[in-house]
């Protein structure tokens, strides 16, 4: 390709909508525009390096037994019904009507509509298993469409559904899946965990996402130096310590004036009594119920754990009103002691000796309150995120917490679907089975944002080779001297034919111009060809992520070219 004639409308300036660095990048490089709030237009270079990846996607798929097919992306309303989703899903569903009043959503994924298909075509074991997938826009409407690609509205995803006879079936299509995402993440040379992921209330009983490492990462993952374990903060198990004062004794129950103290900090200022030893009461509408769950001062509720506890399909947090209402005081001024309602305890909570917290009374505080004789939890379990610093589930070393972008996510989904669709099929005895099926998503938009935030410098991206959207790029530092003009020319016609992917910058602009926009875009090794190079038959060559160029015989480029790309 001639970059004369390549479209890529390059930036100076960095677009001030752009917060993060892939973001930035892929404006300014030229490889993308938005349209509107999360909906973007993927212009050449993008398209070359989506083809790549979703290329290696193929692949794998295909190479583990999957087969590709292509569902239509507007799906009517019946069999969301039947799923139960249609409600469920909420706002995140881009739903439209058509001239008969016939209401559709546009997929934001496609278990609805692939358990249809095989319900209506597959009628025997000897069929299974069966492994469908697609490479396809997604729709849905995010509360926050950010970050350029990482959360777009509209986005490219390759989702893979698996149908077998039985459980067993799912764990070996599942591992199959596992692996072959393995070797797509190894292949696109990006730096990658594996974690343990949430797989919610209802359905799945194991999942795991793929996690590309950038700080920018919206995920954090809970992972531990020692041992292999790594889960999503989600998702991540804490062990309980003993952290309280080294006082064995229970002491007795002692309430206290704190007037206009409301929060955890205002108690570690009044009483003195430090966080690690304050109980935070926290207020939660569970499937219409009002129920209080209980963590140490210092943490955080994790609210996925605590949804998956009470197998709610609908949480959130009570209103101070209402609260007020039930239990007898603000927000600053609950507490387990005499509540009426549900009370789940956190392990660590359970554990802890003479703690404070509110009194149910507002402006009291009880202190040293024990869990069993001050007040009975219905549930002691784990609910607080994981901390660095935790112990580690696995073994006995310390966890650590980094950040991480989801470029994938699988899931054993069991017969959450064929239950509700009634999908089955005959088995070998002629009874009927529900499918047992896993789904398996990859970002592929996400994705190419991912690599970036991962190869970058402040000149601008830097591609690994797999996924470059060319693989050389030609910068005659005169293209309209000849001797410089025909060199250029041999050399492109030469790798093209190697079938190497290059760009020839043949336009009319200062070297200066034309070493910034291909280190911009990001192309992994550059061949200028330069007058004083030239008089000792050389040109130079430079690998985007190394800082110094180096020389090389005119008539041992090709050869150089291609054992730094290995072709
Ligand atoms: P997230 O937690 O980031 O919203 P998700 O759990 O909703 O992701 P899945 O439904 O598992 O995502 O979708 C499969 C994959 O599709 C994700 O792993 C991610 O790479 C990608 N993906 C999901 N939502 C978006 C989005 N809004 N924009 C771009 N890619 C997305
Ligand atoms: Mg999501």
């Amino acid at each position: 390709m001639k970059a004369s004639h390549l479209f890529y409308p390059t930036l100076r300036e960095i677009p001030s909508e752009a917060e993060i660095v892939s973001h930035q990048l892929l404006l300014r490089a030229g490889f993308i525009r938005r349209n509107t709030a999360g909906v973007y237009t993927y212009l050449p270079l993008a398209r070359r390096v989506l083809r790549k990846i979703q290329d290696i996607v193929r692949e794998e798929m295909d190479r583990a037994g999957g087969q590709e097919i292509i569902m239509p992306i507007i799906q009517p309303r019946e069999i969301w019904d039947k799923s139960g989703r249609w409600s469920l899903y909420g706002d995140e569903m881009f739903k439209l009507g058509d001239r008969h009043k016939r209401e559709f959503a546009l997929g934001p994924t496609h278990e609805e509509l692939v358990t249809t298909l095989v319900d209506g075509e597959v009628h025997s074991y000897k069929e299974l298993p069966l492994l469908l997938y697609q490479i396809q826009n997604k729709y849905r409407d995010e509360i926050r469409p950010r970050f350029g690609l990482m959360r777009g509205r509209e986005f490219i995803m390759k989702d893979l559904y698996s149908f077998d006879v039985d459980e067993a079936g799912l764990d070996l299509s599942y591992q199959k899946m596992h692996d072959a995402y393995q070797r797509i993440y190894n292949r696109l040379k990006l730096d990658y965990r594996v974690v343990l992921a949430d797989s919610g209330a209802i359905g799945g009983n194991e999942s795991h996402e793929f996690m590309v490492l950038a700080a920018s990462g919206e995920s954090e993952i809970v992972y531990c130096p020692l041992c292999d374990y790594a889960a999503n903060v989600e998702k991540a198990e804490c062990s309980p310590e003993q952290t309280s004062r080294d006082v064995p004794e229970s002491r007795p129950l002692n309430k206290v004036h704190t007037p206009g103290q409301r929060t955890i900090n205002d108690i570690v200022d009044f009483l003195g009594i430090p966080k690690t030893e304050q109980v935070k009461t926290l207020m939660y509408y569970a499937d219409g119920e009002l129920i209080a769950a209980l963590v140490r001062g210092d943490r955080e509720l994790n609210e996925i754990k605590l949804k998956n506890i009470l197998s709610a399909s609908d949480m959130f947090m009570a209103d101070e009103n209402t609260v007020k209402e039930v239990c007898g005081a603000g927000f600053g001024s609950l507490g387990p002691v005499g509540m009426k309602i549900k009370v789940y305890v956190d392990l660590e909570v359970a554990a802890m000796k003479n703690f404070a917290c509110g009194a149910n009374e507002d402006d009291y505080h009880y202190t040293n309150v024990n869990a069993g004789r001050d007040f009975t939890a219905k549930a002691v379990v784990d609910l607080r995120n994981a901390v660095a610093g935790d112990k580690c589930p696995g073994c006995e070393g310390r966890l650590q917490i980094m950040r991480g972008i989801e470029v994938g996510h699988i899931f054993k989904l069991g017969t959450r679907y064929s239950e509700a669709m009634q999908a089955a099929f005959l088995d070998a005895r002629g009874q009927e089975q529900q499918f047992v099926m896993g789904c398996y998503g990859i970002g592929i938009s996400r994705t190419m944002a991912a690599a970036v935030e991962q190869n970058y410098d402040e000149n601008g991206i830097i591609w690994p080779l797999p996924i470059a959207p060319y693989q050389v790029i030609i910068v005659p530092v005169n293209f309209n001297q000849a001797v410089q003009k025909d060199l250029a020319e041999k050399i492109y016609q030469e790798l093209t034919d190697l079938g190497i992917e290059v760009l020839l910058d043949d336009r009319d602009e200062r070297a200066g111009v034309k070493f910034k926009d291909a280190d911009l875009i990001g192309i992994p090794l550059r061949i200028t060809i330069g007058p004083k190079a030239l008089q000792e038959n050389k040109v130079e060559m430079k690998k985007r992520w190394e800082k110094e160029s180096f020389l090389v015989n005119i008539d041992e480029t090709l050869a150089m070219v291609q054992s730094i790309i290995g072709k």
